[in-house]
Parts: C-alpha cells; structure tokens; sequence
C-alpha cells in the first residue's frame, strides 16, 4: 500500500490457547458448533450435534481507505460527508434546543455496545464498543469522494437537500464546496424522467459499453493514487433504478454480461456498470438502492474474481422496525395476519419513486421482508400462508427529507381475538441512512481482512481463503439483502445482529453471545 499502514493495538486480550496475536495478525481456533436433522423411517428426527474447526485469521493492519459514493451530491451523500466532517473537527454547532455535538448515533459500529464478557470480582457484564471488537477503520479516517449525475459542488448541493441545520452547514461550508462530484454514468431509461434537469454532470454516452467500465476503473485508481490510498469501497447512494430484465444470453453469466456491455445492450443499467468496473478494479462494491444491480451475470463476476459485493437498499425506517416487530409478533406466538405500510415523503428519493417503474423496485424490496420469519414459523402458518402485505410510497414535496412511515399490523391472538398495532414513524431519511453507509464501509472493509480455513488442512498458510463473494454478513443494514447463490435470505433484525456479532468474536475465539446467564442463576 502507498500509505504506511499501522497495526492496531488490540483494545482487548482473549487469554486462550486456541488465539494468537502476531504483530500482523489475529489468529484464532474456533469450534463452530451445529445441529444436523435427520428423520427416522417412524418419522421420529434425529437432531445430532456437529463440531466443524476453523482456523481464522484477521490481518490487524488497518489501510488508509477511499470511499467513492455513486450519487455523492444526493441527500445521503452529502449528509453523511458533512457528518463525517463534522465528527473528525469535533465540531459543534447552535440550535434552537441548545448546542449540539456531532455523533455517531444510529451507527451499529460507531454507537452500539457488545458484551464481552462477566466481571471476574463482580459478574457484572462488560460490555465494549462494537468498533473495538476487532481493528476496524474509523470513519473520522474515511477519504470521500464519489461520483453524481449533477455537478453541483457539496456545499451547494448540501443546501438542495435541506437536512442539516444552517449552523452546521456554515462551519463545513468552506470545506464541502471543494468538493466536486465526478462526472458520471446516465442511461435516462432507468431512473425517472423527472430526474433529467439535474442531469449536467455527464460521461457522454447513454447505454452501456466498455468505455464506461473503463473510465470508472480509471476514476477508481486515480482517486486512490491523489489520495495516497490503500483500498477502495464503493457504494451506490444514487437514485433508484427500474428493475433490469433478466435474459438469457445477456446478463445470465459474467461472459455475457461482459458482451453484452460491449455490444451497448439496453437492458444493462448503469448501477450495474458501476458494479461491473469495481468487481474488475477488485474494489468491493455495495448497492444501497433497491434495484438488482447484481444481475446474475454480475455475481458470477464477482465469483470468478473473488470480489465483494453486498446489497440491497438501505434498511433505515420502516423495514428496520418491521423486521424487529415482526419478529417479536411471530417469535411470541402471535398471529400476525397483515401488514398495510403507507410512506410519503418529500426528498428527490420521493420524486424519483413517483414514478411507477422506480416505485416497483422499491415495493419488491420492501415486500419480502417477513417471509422468512413467517415460513419459520410452522405452528402458526400451514405452507404457503401468508399474512397480507401492502406497501405504498407517496411523493409529497412539502415535507421534505423528514419521511413518514405509517403502518398498520393486525394479528390473531388466543381463542380468535384481534390485536392491531399502528405505528407512525417520523425520521430523517438522511439521517438514519448515513450511519448505515458508514457501516456498511467499515464492515466491508473489515470482511476483506479476514481469511478462514478448515483446521484439519493444516497450518499451511496457502489454505486460507476469503468470506464468499457475496457478503451476506452485511445484511443488518439492508433491506433485501444478498445472499450467496442458493442460501436463505434472513431478514429477522436480531439474528442479522447476532451473525455480525458473533462472527467477529469467532475471530478472536470468543463464544457466541449466550444470553443463558447460568452464573446469575446457578448458586
Ligand atoms: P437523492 O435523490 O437525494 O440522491 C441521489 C443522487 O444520485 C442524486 O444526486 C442524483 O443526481 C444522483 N444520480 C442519479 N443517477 C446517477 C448515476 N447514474 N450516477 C451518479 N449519480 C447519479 O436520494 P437519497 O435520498 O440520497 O437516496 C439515495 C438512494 O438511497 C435512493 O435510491 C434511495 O431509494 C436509497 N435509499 C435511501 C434510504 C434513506 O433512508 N435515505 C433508505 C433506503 C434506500
């Protein structure tokens, strides 16, 4: 790497045989324990527990890191650069309520806690920073820059999105309005129509092809060679495209999706470009909207270069509380029988999701978010039964980036009786999306740090390899999210936390998370 990367110290020790710490890395010994199912010819299951030994290893050496956001003049791009900003001056500003510090709040990384173990005079827990778990990057830390479709300056384009307090805004100022967005990819198919004014920021030409690949290639290297980086990460925070049809021949496999792109096919989208050039620059790539950037052929891309990807959509507001709601009404028992979800809001997201093919894409990622929870459930739902589920998305320019979310879910409770819960959700979309790129970032970065292999393959260095492809590990912060080829999609927000968390403590060999608390029960 160009910069001198530095080995973080690690906050913690764990005192075991099965870890060891080198002056480059974490490696540890870790028993991952399962349960196999079998049925007996009398229909009587078999459960069998199962011991598989893995060696991890986390290279402890933490990269001066890039982040290029796709949409960087939009909302979220601008809100999430101004808070980094404001977080690494320390800055703070006036309101109406008094002053106000920058924070972190609503980051999992940044803002929550793990519990790391029990007090060995107390046995009260000790619970740690989530950052601090294993060397992660700190946002203060990130280099931004990204790419827009309007070649606004930050400063200005912060001032069209109309989040961030006036106070906020003139300390940064200065700064953001140095902060110019490359010129980008516009394929007008794909995004709204309404979207076209704010289209003067352009690479010239309007369907895919292989300039284009090459030119976000080259933008990926420069940016990393001005700014002396080690890695970059790419996100897509741009406007919501229509779905890609998916056709046999053209974005199946990574062969045709090439050609394709080369032939100037129609029906590749330019999130999918995008995609294409970071999985070939070996730069992980993430989809923040709901769209299926990763058609097919684009998984088998990154599969064949063994690049990371990870998607879809931001789970912010209303899904981030559904998949916890949910969850609590079915792990409870109770019957839930539908869902009517309502949102209008008033931002340019708004805007490009009146429009009914954007819109689309956004109910298709919205409405598959309680299968999983509900198939899970076989006492409750026979097979195939579903709770009724409507999602609907109005554009009202009025109330800005401060989205409403209202929902209603009715359940079955004991002896035929009904339970109906109404939740109105006001949030600023920015604000609780920001924390989730950031997240999203340092994860990812993190994942690229981290090896396995089989323990009984010996202590050959050569044997390591990476996570798959397809970084399902970041599904907390997603709405549909990505899963490696034919394994399931958990949406449930406590187990999505609970994979993150106790994943990254396999890799100091620490036990998963045990809420048994047996030492305050067994005395
Ligand atoms: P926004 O409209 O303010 O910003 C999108 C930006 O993308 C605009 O500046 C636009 O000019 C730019 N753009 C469009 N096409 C582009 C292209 N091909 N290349 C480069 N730039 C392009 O929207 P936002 O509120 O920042 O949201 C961004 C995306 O995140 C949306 O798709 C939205 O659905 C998704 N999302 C947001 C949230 C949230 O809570 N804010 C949650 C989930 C998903």
């Amino acid at each position: 790497g160009a910069a001198a990367a530095a080995a973080a110290r690690p906050k913690f020790i764990v005192n075991s045989p099965n870890v060891v710490y080198t002056d480059s890395e974490i490696r540890s010994k870790y028993t991952y324990r399962t349960t196999e199912v079998t049925e007996r010819e009398d229909g009587v299951r078999v459960a069998t527990p199962r011991e598989t030994v893995y060696d991890f290893k986390v290279d402890t050496k933490l990269p001066k890191l890039g982040v290029m956001l796709v949409g960087w003049g939009g909302n979220n791009g601008t809100t999430v650069t101004a808070g980094i900003m404001a977080n690494r001056r320390g800055l703070v500003w006036d309101t109406r309520n008094g002053s106000q510090a920058a924070n972190y709040f609503g980051s999992v990384v940044m803002g929550s806690t793990l519990k790391l173990g029990n007090d060995a005079k107390t046995q009260t827990d000790v619970n740690i920073p989530f950052h601090d778990v294993l060397p992660m990057v700190h946002p203060n830390d990130f280099v931004i820059g990204g790419w827009d479709i309007s070649g606004l300056n930050l400063a200005d384009a912060m001032d069209r999105a109309k989040v961030l307090e006036p106070t906020l805004k003139a300390l940064v100022r200065k700064e953001m309005a140095e902060l110019v967005p490359l010129p980008s990819i516009y394929y007008p198919d794909f995004i709204a129509a309404n979207q076209e004014d704010r289209a003067d920021n352009l690479i010239p030409g309007s369907k895919a092809c292989t300039a284009h690949v090459e030119q976000i290639r080259k933008d990926i290297r420069d940016f990393k060679a001005a700014n002396g980086l080690d890695k970059v990460i790419v996100q897509w925070t741009a406007n919501t495209e229509r779905f890609a049809d998916i056709i046999p021949g053209i974005n199946d496999t990574a062969e045709n999706l090439l050609k394709a792109i080369d032939a100037g096919h129609e029906e590749v989208s330019p999130s999918t470009v995008f995609a294409v050039a970071c999985i070939l620059e070996g730069a992980p790539f993430i989809n923040g909207s709901p769209q299926n950037t990763f058609v097919p052929g684009a998984i088998d891309l990154a599969e064949k270069h063994g690049a990371f990807i990870g998607g879809d959509d931001f789970k912010s507001g209303q899904t981030k509380m559904k998949s916890a709601l949910v969850d609590f009404l079915i792990t409870a028992g109770i019957k839930l029988t539908s869902i009517a979800s309502y949102n209008h809001l008033g931002n340019n997201d708004g805007k490009n999701l009146s429009s009914h093919r954007q819109f689309r894409s956004k109910e298709i990622s919205k409405s598959n978010v309680v299968d999983d929870m509900v198939a899970a459930n076989n006492v409750l739902y026979a097979e195939g039964e579903h709770p009724d589920h409507i999602v609907v998305i109005k554009y009202v320019p009025a109330v800005g980036d401060s989205k409403r979310a209202m929902d209603e879910y009715s359940a079955e409770i004991f002896l035929g009786g009904h339970q109906t819960i109404s939740i109105t959700n006001v949030c600023e979309d920015s604000l609780l999306a920001s924390p989730l790129i950031i997240d999203l970032v340092v994860i990812a970065e993190l994942m690229t740090r981290v090896q396995w292999k089989l323990h009984s393959e010996g202590a050959e260095a050569a044997k390591y390899k990476s996570f798959h492809s397809v970084l399902s590990v970041l599904s907390y912060m997603l709405k549909a999210p990505l899963t490696p080829p034919g394994t399931p999609v958990i949406n449930a927000l406590a187990k999505q936390r609970a994979a993150l968390a106790n994943i990254f403590r396999a890799c100091v060999g620490l036990e998963p998370e045990s809420d048994m608390t047996l030492e305050h029960k067994l005395f």
